[in-house]
């Protein structure tokens, strides 16, 4: 079985059909393990740099930043890191940064306290850029736009953060990575017409994009049945988004959990996703199932679920789907 898991671990990301999917990981939690996982993802979709900061007891320097970044490109090169600006608020919080508020969920969170602390802001970015000096492979993520000044603020602070440093090691050649946004809020979906012309990459959120499409706290015990991004509601969505991107030649992913859900998986395939980005335990098996599968037969399955009137009846198909296609 261990030799069977290893083969199946580097055998390619391909469907039966020969379409390639790239398999990319959620990062920034356990360095250690994930590091070691270089070989077998296609580069890292989302590094949360939230988790480094939750863990330290104020702010780090701009200096100890880069030299953690630089890190972190180095562990996956050449294959690309997207990483993520500080995306705290919400449930994840700062012990030595406080924010009280009644309803955090929407509230003070991700690119909206970037702005507010343009000081932070630029200090991650400079960080990041210099960390990528002579390695060429790092993206940066926005966290939680919701308009479009939020874009055009953080697009010209990086501007910014890019001529200050350039100005001050003019010898050095400077990288200028690409700068995407994560679509988790719904007023961003339809914006992407707009924003296209701005940002070079996108990536759904699907955990806080459920969440808001559905008003069910992501955190609340309570409510917990309700969260369900298959949800026809919520699939429509995704698939509007995979529309829309296509229809404005902008590159675009997925980094929620339920691209690491086989179902999951399987029913962005159908509607145009090549990345998903996902947690490591997830890769293998979602490269098992979609190795096993054509595009054709997940499209017929997609349009069946897209017309379903309840996540229950999405997922019976769905898992139905899988048995008859082993
Ligand atoms: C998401 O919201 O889907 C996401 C990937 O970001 P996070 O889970 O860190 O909020
Ligand atoms: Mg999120």
């Amino acid at each position: 079985l261990n030799n069977r898991f290893l083969a199946e671990q580097s055998a390619q990301s391909v469907t039966l059909d020969g379409e390639q999917i790239n398999l990319m990981l959620n990062a920034g939690l356990e360095l250690n393990t994930e590091q070691s996982s270089a070989h077998i993802c296609d580069g890292v979709g989302l590094y949360r740099t939230e988790a480094w900061f939750m863990q330290k007891g104020q702010f780090p320097s701009q200096t100890e930043q880069e030299n953690w970044y630089r890190e972190v490109l180095k562990s996956y090169h050449p294959a690309p890191v997207v990483m993520r600006t500080l995306d705290i608020g919400g449930d994840k919080v700062l012990d030595y940064f406080n924010i009280t508020e009644e309803n955090p969920f929407l509230g003070w969170r991700g690119i909206r306290i970037s702005l507010d602390h343009p000081e932070l802001f630029l200090d991650q970015l400079k960080a990041m850029l210099k960390a990528n000096m002579g390695l060429g492979n790092l993206k940066i993520m926005l966290p939680m736009i919701s308009g479009t000044e939020e874009v055009d603020e953080a697009l010209a602070l990086f501007e910014q953060a890019y001529f200050e440093l350039s100005e001050k090691c003019p010898n050095q050649k400077l990288e200028r990575p690409e700068v995407g946004i994560m679509l988790e809020v719904p007023s961003s979906i339809f914006m992407l017409d707009e924003w296209a012309k701005k940002v070079d990459f996108c990536s759904v959120g699907s955990n806080d994009l459920t969440q808001y499409l559905l008003a069910v706290d992501r955190a609340n015990a309570r409510v917990a049945q309700l969260f369900n991004p298959y949800h026809p509601g919520v699939l429509r969505v995704l698939n509007k988004v995979a529309n829309e991107c296509s229809k404005h030649s902008l590159p675009f992913s997925l980094c929620g959990e339920l691209g690491g859900e086989p179902e999951g998986a399987i029913l962005l395939i159908a509607m145009g996703y090549r990345h998903l980005s996902m947690n490591l335990s997830s890769l293998t098996k979602v490269k098992w199932i979609l190795r096993r599968l054509n595009i054709n037969d997940m499209q017929q399955l997609l349009a069946e679920c897209l017309v379903q009137s309840n996540a229950k009846q999405v997922l019976r198909l769905t898992r139905n789907f899988m048995i008859e296609h082993q």
